[in-house]
């Protein structure tokens, strides 16, 4: 059986369910700083292995200019960047996660103040298909 993991945001309005994560990586491209405050560390998921559980509708979409990133109306959580087939669904808010990181991506464009600190691989932008 796939595994699967529960998340939800801070205020705890939105919950959802994700099946079969594929991996933990960071991007710190300028459009996530500004999201989150620094980079977002997020989970690979294909977009039909995540199912909102409650709060759907507690749900708000900013359509940003690369992807739609949703998001918690009451708290502010950010929930998922749509990706279309994936989406790039916030580390933070699953507390069962034991992943480790595997990558770091748009690294070229990370804040200057700020220092990766494993060894996983970087990508000055996104990986090579
Ligand atoms: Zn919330
Ligand atoms: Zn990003």
């Amino acid at each position: 059986m796939a595994e699967s993991l529960k998340g939800a945001c801070l205020c705890g309005g939105v919950e959802y369910e994700v099946t079969d994560p594929q991996a933990l990586g960071y991007c710190h491209c300028t459009r996530c700083q500004r999201w989150t405050g620094e980079s977002l560390a997020g989970v690979v998921v294909a977009a039909d292995n995540f199912q909102f559980t409650s709060g759907e509708d507690q749900v708000s979409t900013y359509e940003s200019e690369f992807a739609p990133r949703n998001f918690c109306s009451n708290c502010g959580s950010a929930l998922y960047d749509d990706l279309g087939d994936n989406y790039f669904v916030a580390a933070g808010l699953m507390r069962e996660l034991d992943m480790d990181p595997s990558f770091h991506l748009q690294v070229a464009f990370k804040a200057p103040w700020h220092t990766i600190g494993d060894d996983v691989p970087q990508f000055a932008e996104n990986p090579p298909d």
